[in-house]
């Protein structure tokens, strides 16, 4: 894993001194997903390149440096934790629905010497619409969590006007950027031009979608998540 670290790095022109600590971030990942469903990727050097590369990415995207970030439905920590473990001067939340995966964060983040991380359980509808997380963060991250439009409301309530989403996504999201233009107008955002990437030592081409917040976000944002669903922007 390490090998594949270190090289997939450099090619993304990031510092390679990280990659014995996302090594390290792998095999927990590894171990406890023997007991506790973390992720569905299990082999070393696919967990190195889909898992701990393809998040490394995002960095070229924005600067993170200093910044506040939230991540949004973090599962086991991606993009969150491995932003931090390459920018330890980002000031980072990790948000989950799931309590167990929230726990061991928590757990695993002295063993990373991760220091400035606040891991929170519960839902990103309720906690967007709370004074303390409302606006307040630079940036916000997610990946695999929904669809665009029901990403939005759920992640744009969040960011400062003057802030970025950064929505990871795969080979449909020309699609549903299409059907979210009106979404995201109303919740206060616009698009800047996506960045797309390769992942290094794969075939595989990823797309950020990026958005600016240039307006507050009505109040009555995020919905209740039946509603959201039932009816999107
Ligand atoms: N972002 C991680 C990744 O890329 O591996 C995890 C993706 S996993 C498919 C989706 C995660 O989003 C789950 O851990 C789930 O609990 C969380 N989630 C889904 N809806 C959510 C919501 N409304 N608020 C907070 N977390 C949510």
């Amino acid at each position: 894993m390490k090998e594949i670290l270190t090289g997939g790095l450099a090619a993304l022109n990031l510092d390679t001194a990280a990659a014995e600590t996302l090594e390290r971030y792998g095999q927990l990942l590894i171990e406890k997903n023997q007991s506790m469903n973390l992720t569905a990727i299990t082999e070393p050097a696919q967990v190195a390149r889909l898992h701990m590369l393809d998040c490394a990415a995002l960095l070229g995207c924005a600067d993170f440096a200093g910044s506040k970030v939230l991540d949004v439905g973090t599962g086991a920590g991606f993009p969150g934790m491995v932003l931090k473990c390459l920018e330890p001067s980002i000031s980072l939340t990790l948000l989950d629905s799931l309590n167990k995966r929230i726990e061991w964060l928590r757990e695993i983040a002295p063993q990373l010497e991760v220091e400035d991380l606040t891991a929170l359980h519960g839902r990103a509808e309720e906690f967007g619409l709370m004074a303390e997380h409302r606006e307040q963060y630079d940036i916000v991250t997610s990946r695999a969590v929904a669809d665009l439009r029901l990403l939005c409301e759920l992640c744009l309530p969040f960011v400062k006007v003057g802030g970025h989403f950064l929505a990871m996504k795969g080979p449909g999201a020309q699609e549903e950027k299409e059907s979210a233009g009106r979404c995201v107008s109303i919740l206060g955002g616009r698009f800047r031009k996506d960045f797309v990437y390769q992942i290094p030592g794969t075939d595989t081409s990823h797309r950020v979608v990026m958005i600016e917040k240039i307006a507050p976000t009505p109040a009555k944002y995020p919905r209740r998540f039946n509603k959201m669903k039932k009816f999107p922007l």
